[in-house]
């Protein structure tokens, strides 16, 4: 059912905290009561639920303009380093349970809402989810600005405030359907508009060089876009600390439209007109299989860059002084290749505006910029068509042609006639701009997601680079904060941590290791069990509202969810159910755990065979679900729409974290800590920081199997895989890759012959077939370990009580003494030595 959306927990009072907003449940009533009735001009009892929502998130909003205010002065007065973190990911969830919880707000508009007659929980569902994000990347973004938040940090988002989120994924008849996610449709009362402070981006036209003694650069016949900003409020926990995201929203000036020169006076051309520069920050990754798109994309990176740039500059010279001073003053963090163009774009501020010498600018760029690389997936190192590039951004173009001239000169001097190795380091090389090279060239740090991606940046795919300026290479292992994927999304898992060490852990998780004393007591394994079941007992009550299918709560919540794609393995899942089924209906008394195996994700548009595989899941799930014969011990649900409210749902709820990628492909990996925090037990590849959590947890509490990197990319190097033989070796195996064409699924005649090409014929780039009877042998123990259930608690428990050094606070304090250079005792909002190493 289209209508139903996942549900928020609530949390208990205890769980809440203390309320040391000040506002007591009578005052907060009687200003909610006025905000709704100033608002609709109607009493409480006659206005809808997204009205009640509106007036709600209103209100939150007056009680946090005071410490947003205050944090900006304090900043100003401090003259505090500000770190700005650009990306055009924010996946941020709903946002307003987070912001009463931090606000220590939560328990007093519980409990005023109930003495209204209203249900805090309701009002929370009614919040849409904002799209704006991908995955991993956007929601690891979002961890980080809580935890700057939190932490005290003066770190801000610079992000894009997409028309409409990332598409709303639909099941129709066991397909992916998309749908556009209208999520603005009813407005947005988070954020604040400020036309004030909008600002012009330039695009196309071309460059003029005019020489009088100094060289001028002369932009003209360019057309302007309108850059507006929308700040969002980012709350810090109960530190009286809200940092801004700021996201821009394209306009077009149709007074100005009228007299440009492209407009003529016709006011549908004007319309037209606004449409297409609106289009720039319409959705989120264009299609960009056509130039076109590709003209798209880049000018939306251009247009964030940009926007973010100006106005940082602005508010710099407002409250700082000279530019000199910029990289003592200011950090900014690009976040994955996107925001690249922040390197060129500051220099030609810098050059053209600020008329400072080339080495000037150079240096206050490479001071001031750092870089996270997300992957090593090829596809996702961005490259640009020189041509494209000098069409839509002249100016910037020059420039990013002498950064290269400069450099390879440099790599010249240090590789004395290496051609090969200049042009496969250059940034411009046979005719394609590569943004990862002007990355690394233009940052002072370049940092990898986990031990073994960083590994692999400095010792394979970025080698010659990490030869050449070895110092900037390091590595940031990533994070999540726990207040939202802990004390917000399992308030029941909280409240019971609290009980047993104390609440000192929200904001020290490494504190969770004195969980560790109480892993295999029985008083707390009963505990949790219950907690455990009280989730699965809320995403089945999901399941069967939305879904209309019935779980077995007791059975194991086994649960891979995350966007479908090749090398994440969800084929590798499904094969081994199909297994699993097919050992079921041969012995109908196959003594097995019984298992609710939960997929959820969405597939990229364009990409066929990932659809497919959500194809594959539902004909699994409509196969074995209804077949009576095996007597419920196996079901399989594909949750449609995942999203951070799902993800909120489902991780608290499951038992198995499925963490199966082809190892070296997953750089990190966020989902993996979410469940682990949860108290889900990991079966996983040694990849991303799934090596990390078995070093925290130790090799008991996690279930590892397949590949490591080193074979992976072994075989890559050397070949001498064959799939082939392995099928033929293993019986299991190949009835179940036959099954994807013989019929065994009846309706889909050859629907799955391209994932049956594609392990046989077209040579398993993933190890699926390679990797599928060490994964068989992992489920098979996890199935002992389930069955005897104190043993499968304490590796819950373990799991929980080493998740600390997951926490996005870890994470971003190391960023801030690492890479940015802030000292805690320069914080203004200095809750710090505790947090800061
Ligand atoms: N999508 C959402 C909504 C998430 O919460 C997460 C978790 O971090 C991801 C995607 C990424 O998941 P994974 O790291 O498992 O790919």
């Amino acid at each position: 059912k289209p209508g139903v959306k996942p549900g928020t927990a609530v949390l208990d009072a205890a769980q809440a905290g203390p309320a040391d907003s000040g506002i007591t449940v009578e005052q907060f009533k009687q200003d909610y009561r006025n905000k709704v009735e100033r608002m609709y001009g109607d009493g409480l009892e006659r206005v809808s639920d997204l009205d009640k929502y509106n007036a709600l998130v209103s209100l939150v909003r007056d009680y946090l303009a005071e410490p947003w205010l205050n944090t900006k002065e304090k900043y100003r007065r401090t003259g505090a380093k500000q770190v700005y973190y650009f990306s055009i990911e924010f996946l941020l969830g709903r946002l307003l349970g987070s912001n009463l919880y931090n606000l220590g707000l939560n328990e007093v508009c519980q409990q005023a809402l109930s003495e209204l007659g209203l249900d805090l929980r309701t009002l929370r569902q009614v919040e849409e989810d904002p799209g704006l994000g991908n995955g991993g990347l956007g929601r690891l973004a979002a961890c980080y600005l809580d935890s700057m938040a939190s932490l005290g940090l003066p770190g801000h988002g610079m992000g894009m405030r997409y028309r409409y989120g990332l598409f709303e994924q639909r099941i129709v008849d066991g397909y992916q359907r998309e749908y556009a996610d209208d999520w603005l449709m009813d407005g947005f009362y988070w954020d604040v508009r400020k036309p004030a402070e909008a600002v012009e981006v330039r695009f196309g036209g071309n460059v003029r060089i005019k020489s009088n003694g100094k060289t001028q650069y002369i932009h003209e016949g360019y057309e302007t876009v309108l850059a507006v900003p929308y700040d969002v409020p980012v709350v810090g926990y109960r530190n009286g600390m809200v940092n801004t995201l700021r996201l821009w929203s394209a306009e077009a000036r149709l007074s100005e439209v009228v007299c440009a020169p492209q407009g003529g006076s016709d006011c549908q051309k004007a319309v037209e007109y606004s449409q297409t520069v609106e289009e720039l920050s319409n959705i989120l990754y264009p299609d960009d299989s056509t130039y076109e798109g590709k003209a798209l994309r880049l000018k939306q990176q251009y247009f964030l860059v940009s926007a973010g740039l100006q106005s940082i500059i602005r508010n710099y010279r407002e409250n700082n002084g000279h530019l000199r001073e910029f990289p003592h003053k200011i950090a900014i963090h690009i976040n994955d290749t996107h925001p690249v163009l922040c390197i060129p774009e500051l220099l030609r501020i810098l050059l053209d505006e600020e008329q400072l010498t080339w080495e000037e600018a150079w240096n206050i760029t490479v001071q001031t910029m750092s870089y996270t690389n997300h992957t090593i997936l090829p596809e996702a190192l961005e490259t640009w068509p020189e041509d494209l590039f000098r069409t839509v951004l002249p100016r910037l173009y020059l420039i990013v042609r002498d950064i290269n001239e400069y450099y390879c000169r440099s790599l010249w001097e240090a590789y004395p006639g290496d051609w090969d190795r200049i042009s496969r380091m250059a940034i411009i090389s046979y005719n394609r701009i590569h943004m990862a090279h002007l990355a690394i060239v233009g940052c002072h740090s370049v940092n990898g997601v986990a031990e073994l991606h960083t590994d692999i940046l400095k010792n394979k795919i970025m080698k010659e680079f990490c030869d050449f300026s070895p110092a900037k290479f390091n590595n940031k292992t990533n994070g999540v904060t726990q207040r939202r994927w802990v004390s917000l999304c399992n308030p029941a898992l909280a409240q019971l941590i609290t009980d047993t060490i104390g609440p000192r852990w929200v904001e020290h998780p490494q504190e969770l290791a004195q969980l560790e004393r109480h892993s295999a007591d029985t008083a707390f394994q009963h505990h949790l069990l219950k907690v455990k079941l009280q989730n699965k007992v809320a995403l089945a009550k999901y399941v069967k509202e939305k879904h209309g299918i019935t779980l077995d709560v007791n059975s194991i919540f086994d649960s891979q969810v995350k966007r479908i794609h090749a090398y994440k393995r969800q084929t590798l899942n499904v094969l081994h159910i199909m297994a699993l089924y097919n050992r079921l209906k041969e012995n109908p008394l196959l003594d097995i755990e019984p298992h609710t195996f939960i997929f959820g994700g969405k597939a990229a548009v364009n990409y066929h065979i990932a659809k497919n595989t959500i194809k594959l899941i539902n004909s699994l799930a409509d196969l074995v679900n209804n077949d009576k014969s095996i007597r419920d011990k196996i079901k399989v649900v594909f949750l449609e729409n995942y999203n951070v409210s799902l993800a909120e749902l489902i991780i608290p709820a499951t038992d198995v974290s499925e963490q199966i990628p082809t190892a070296s492909y997953e750089a990190s990996g966020t989902g993996n800590m979410k469940f682990m925090m949860n108290g889900a037990v990991t079966i996983g590849t040694l990849d991303g920081a799934n090596i990390e959590i078995k070093q925290a947890v130790g090799e008991d509490n996690i279930i590892v199997f397949g590949l490591t990197a080193e074979e992976v990319l072994a075989y890559y190097r050397g070949g001498g895989y064959n799939p082939w033989e392995v099928y033929q070796d293993n019986e299991r195996l190949r009835q179940v890759v036959d099954q994807l064409i013989n019929g065994f699924f009846p309706a889909a005649g050859d629907l799955f012959r391209g994932h049956f090409d594609s392990l046989l014929h077209q040579g398993d780039h993933f190890f699926v077939l390679k990797d599928f009877a060490s994964y068989e042998a992992a489920h098979q123990v996890l199935d002992e370990r389930y069955k005897d259930r104190p043993v499968w608690l304490k590796m819950c428990s373990a799991n929980i009580a080493h998740s600390g050094r997951f926490s996005s606070d870890r994470t971003f304090a190391e960023y801030a003494t690492d890479i940015w250079h802030i000292r805690p005792d320069t914080l203004p909002f200095s809750a710090s030595e505790k947090q800061i190493r």
